[in-house]
């Protein structure tokens, strides 16, 4: 195998699809072959046996065996495995933030940071885990008393999406653990050896613990497996991340068996640039909004909202930066933009910019496909600016790629109108100097988001506050 860091995470050429956990807990496997592609270099990088139907039962079945003596066990017990899952993850944290790079082509920074992530949500989840706390209230009847338990649930399915292939199940699966809960993970098919390597990180603990069932493991197919696990009676969570299209399919399937649902979906993230703003600071807060993942993140900056004073010298400055971003192989040191997941990506951003000219948009900068050496076959675009008016229909869809909207106001109820004017809620910001603004855009009047930030950009989550957008974004929260 090319990468030495492959086989310390025990991928092989061709791997199996399914686990329940244990080192010798994966299954053999039998579906249909997965190849997993790098779009680095868009070459093959090693391929999974996915899992079918009889080895979704097996593990389905093994999960609730698990779960009747997971949920016994003293929460700050659980507490104590998912701290060691912190710990071997801490052990593993670069070569697990190369693969992360190496699949979905964020950059190495980005990939350990994921990580870190997810040794984050561990720790967070251990002392969570001796603060399960429930209210006690006064009855009206005599001689008694009331009080709230936290019981957990059992079965979790965790779906999850290709541009945070490691964190999101750590969010789900440490807090799911500590609450009792076992987890069933369906990772993207786009991602999954990332998926089988945090499985074998993990498996010492696991056996250690003698706790095969708890966290477990199927890649398989969206239509086959993903909607076994929706259909699912005996998985009564189903957390998704993804786009709203699926999601809509997932609250739907899982609502009509009135199951629960954590939906975590698409963004459409907007900064408000008002005509006192810092603008060096906004340029550079939208950059790495805008640019940074290669605009693949669900919280990437695709609206600028700006003042119309200060519109061209902003858009100046900000096409000046764009052209100065190193773009190229994600674990090289110094660059800071990858390669977008897949062709279909370039294809998609392509027709959008195409879209917004018959609108009347105009391009600034970026929309090329670029053609690096020695990566040829890599999915590289640089990335663009364009400028809209409010009112152009694909600027109320989410374009998966570093594209940037441009679109300038008058007067701030304009400003705060067309940033709410979209379907999706996930985060925003404003970047102004301005009390009355601030609070007018944070108010319950202001931004419709479930993230509103000041002076900050749109990207990044922190773990210890409550993860998740309104409207088609979903509804869901996670972490804090
Ligand atoms: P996607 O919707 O294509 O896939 C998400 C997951 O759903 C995958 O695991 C996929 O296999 C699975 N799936 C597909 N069909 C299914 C079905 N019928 N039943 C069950 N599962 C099914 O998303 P993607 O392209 O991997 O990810 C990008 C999207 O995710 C973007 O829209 C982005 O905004 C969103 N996202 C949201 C958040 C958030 O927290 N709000 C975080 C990350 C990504």
């Amino acid at each position: 195998m090319k990468y030495d860091f492959l086989s310390k995470l025990g991928i092989k050429s061709v791997n199996y699809g399914a686990t329940t956990g244990s080192s010798d807990g994966w299954l053999k496997t039998n579906g249909n072959e997965l190849v997993s592609i790098s779009p680095i270099d868009g070459q093959p990088i090693a391929s999974v046996i996915q899992a079918g139907a009889q080895d979704y039962e097996v593990v389905i079945e093994k999960a609730r065996i698990a779960f009747k003596e997971w949920c016994m066990m003293p929460a700050p017990k659980r507490g104590q495995i998912v701290r060691e899952i912190g710990d071997i993850l801490r052990l593993y944290k670069e070569p697990l933030g190369e693969l992360v790079t190496l699949e979905m082509g964020k950059i190495k920074a980005e990939g350990m940071g994921e990580v870190q992530e997810m040794i984050d949500i561990a720790d967070f989840a251990v002392g969570q885990s001796r603060m399960l706390y429930g209210l006690t209230m006064h009855s009206e009847r005599p001689r008694h008393r009331m009080y709230e338990q936290w019981h957990p649930m059992g079965l979790v399915g965790v779906i999850t999406a290709f541009n945070f292939p490691v964190a999101v199940w750590s969010w789900n699966a440490m807090i799911a653990a500590i609450c009792g809960d076992v987890t069933i993970w369906k990772p993207s098919s786009i991602t999954p050896l990332t998926a089988i390597a945090v499985q074998n990180i993990i498996a010492p603990v696991i056996d250690k613990y003698n706790i095969d069932g708890v966290f477990s493991l199927l890649i398989g197919k969206g239509s086959e497996i993903g909607e076994a696990m929706i259909n699912d009676r005996r998985i009564p969570l189903i957390s998704m991340t993804g786009s709203t299209e699926m999601g809509i399919r997932i609250g739907e399937v899982v609502g009509r068996r009135l199951g629960k649902t954590i939906l975590e979906l698409g963004g459409n993230n907007a900064i408000i640039v008002t005509e006192d703003a810092d603008l060096d600071m906004a340029i550079r807060a939208t950059l790495f909004g805008a640019v940074g993942t290669a605009g693949q993140r669900c919280t990437s900056t695709r609206r600028i909202i700006i003042h119309k004073s200060i519109k061209q010298k902003f858009v100046d400055n900000l096409a000046k930066a764009y052209k100065q971003v190193p773009i190229g192989n994600p674990l090289s040191d110094g660059v800071l933009m990858g390669p977008v997941v897949e062709k279909m990506a370039i294809t998609a951003m392509q027709a959008a910019i195409e879209k917004a000219r018959k609108h009347g948009g105009r391009l600034i900068c970026g929309g090329e496909r670029l053609t690096l050496k020695g990566l040829e076959s890599g999915f590289y675009i640089s990335p663009a600016i364009m400028e809209v008016s409010g009112d152009c229909p694909i600027v109320k869809e989410e374009t998966f790629a570093p594209l940037l909207y441009i679109i300038e106001y008058e007067n701030f109820d304009d400003a705060l109108r067309i940033h709410n004017n979209v379907p999706q809620g996930l985060s925003s910001a404003i970047f102004t100097t301005n009390l009355h603004y601030e609070e007018q855009f944070l108010s319950h009047l202001g931004s419709d988001c479930g993230i509103a930030n000041v002076n900050i950009g749109t990207s990044g989550a922190e773990i210890g506050g409550a993860f998740g957008g309104e409207k088609e974004t979903g509804g869901g929260r996670e972490s804090g």
